[in-house]
């Protein structure tokens, strides 16, 4: 069975704890979604010099965050590793193995409200933040056959992501950059618009670098999107700001 792609934007670590609609999405999702062999996540928080590929038993919960309450850090999410699948993964597409990721906040908030039982193996594709916006996406077409295969394949940021503006209130009215640039966004990726989605100048206005002061939470989209194909049905599980700054659009092909 040929699984879907999602893009995910994840947001606060807090969302891990939270109930809430977005969290209630995650968790709808995880339940219609076929059911896959595995998932692989691309995560805007594990960058390497490279992409890697983990291959690992039991991959650890990471709390790469800090300044956040003592119960964040204890949350374990004790999912297996997919070591062979991955393997696989890292010799069909030519890319190094690590053994020493486990998973991080960018992977492991969304999942446990995904996947609450903790049920489905996980590995993980690094980001190298050294590929131009085109090369990531180049890779992320190199994915799509393993839906084929029942891999889950999720991408995993935000659409808007500018920690410097944020505004310290989840509720807070979202600002009109970031409105700007997410719509934008959904009118690129229903055209399939790679030439606007890999050239952050053609945003004009310096749009893209107010949405991304750091590509990190953009590039995952290019990972999810090269993984779809013009034939998948474009649908979004989740829309909606938190903190007035951050998009917590959900992006789901197939
Ligand atoms: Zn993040």
């Amino acid at each position: 069975m040929r699984l879907p792609v999602l893009f995910i934007g994840h947001g606060a670590p807090t969302n891990a704890l939270a109930d809430n609609a977005y969290t209630k999405a995650l968790a709808k999702l995880g339940r219609d979604l076929p059911r896959p062999e595995a998932i692989l996540c691309v995560s805007a928080h594990w960058i390497t010099p490279g992409s890697r590929i983990s291959v690992v038993d039991h991959p650890k919960t990471i709390h790469d965050f800090s300044g956040f309450p003592p119960e964040m850090y204890q949350i374990q999410y004790p999912a297996n590793g997919a070591p062979e699948i991955a393997r696989e993964v890292s010799k069909a597409l030519l890319l190094p193995t690590d053994e020493t990721w486990g998973l991080d906040h960018g992977t492991w908030t969304v999942l446990k409200h995904m996947y609450p039982k903790v049920d489905v193996p996980i590995f993980q594709l690094s980001l190298d933040q050294s590929k131009t916006f085109k090369e990531n996406l180049e890779l992320g077409k190199r994915l799509e056959p393993l839906r084929a295969k029942g891999l889950l394949i999720i991408g995993s940021g935000n659409l808007t992501h500018n920690l410097g503006q944020i505004i310290w209130d989840q509720e807070a009215k979202p600002v009109d950059w970031a409105v700007e640039f997410d719509t934008k966004a959904k009118e690129a990726l229903e055209k399939r618009d790679e030439n606007l989605l890999t050239e952050p100048a053609s945003w004009g206005k310096g749009l893209f670098r107010k949405a991304h002061p750091t590509a990190d939470h953009y590039l995952p989209l290019l990972y999810a999107l090269g993984a779809s194909t013009e034939k998948d049905k474009l649908s979004y599980p989740y829309e909606g700001f938190e903190y007035g700054t951050l998009s917590m659009r959900m992006v789901r092909w197939g």
